[in-house]
């Protein structure tokens, strides 16, 4: 999924890492054998097929609407109660993502939204797919950009 995208924004080529030190170069086959899959379901016959056709929808981080709020959501049934959302968050995020004991002696995992910010470390995390959606969130605010903003000092006058 990460080369698909990385060609997708224009990548002529990809390159991985931690991946290989955990699980040694044949982890490359599997890699290959996903994008092959990925391209198959996508009827892109060539990785020059589909290479750079993302970059019409992306924008500069000033336009993005600061506004817009999303919000993790755990799957409970979905969780395997591995803690690494809860880690992730704890340690590196904003402390969103509470730990309970149960009585079997395993954690239960949840969000805590008012501390959530949206930054989606901990669906990333997650060893199991679909297990943490983003959900947007209704604001009832209106789209706001950094070039609108009151707090930049170098806003563009409406
Ligand atoms: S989206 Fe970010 S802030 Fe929210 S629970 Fe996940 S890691 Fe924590
Ligand atoms: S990372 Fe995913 S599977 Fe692990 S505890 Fe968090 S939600 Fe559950």
């Amino acid at each position: 999924r990460d080369a698909a995208e990385f060609i997708a924004l224009g990548s002529g080529a990809v390159q991985v890492c931690t991946a290989a030190m955990l699980h040694g170069f044949r982890i490359v086959e599997d890699m290959k054998d996903g994008l092959a899959r990925w391209m198959d379901q996508h009827g892109h016959r060539s990785l020059q097929a589909f290479r750079g056709q993302a970059v019409g929808h992306t924008t500069d981080w000033k336009y993005l609407d600061i506004n817009y709020k999303s919000v993790a959501q755990i799957d409970q049934q979905a969780c395997i109660g591995c803690g690494r959302c809860h880690i992730a968050c704890e340690d590196t995020s904003h402390q969103a993502i509470a730990s309970t004991l149960k009585a079997d002696g395993t954690h239960a995992y949840s969000v805590i939204e008012d501390e959530c910010v949206g930054c989606n470390l901990c669906q990333i995390t997650c060893p199991v797919e679909n297990c943490i959606e983003m959900v947007a969130q209704d604001t009832g605010k209106p789209y706001l950009n950094w070039t609108q903003d009151p707090r930049n000092p170098y806003r563009e006058a409406s």
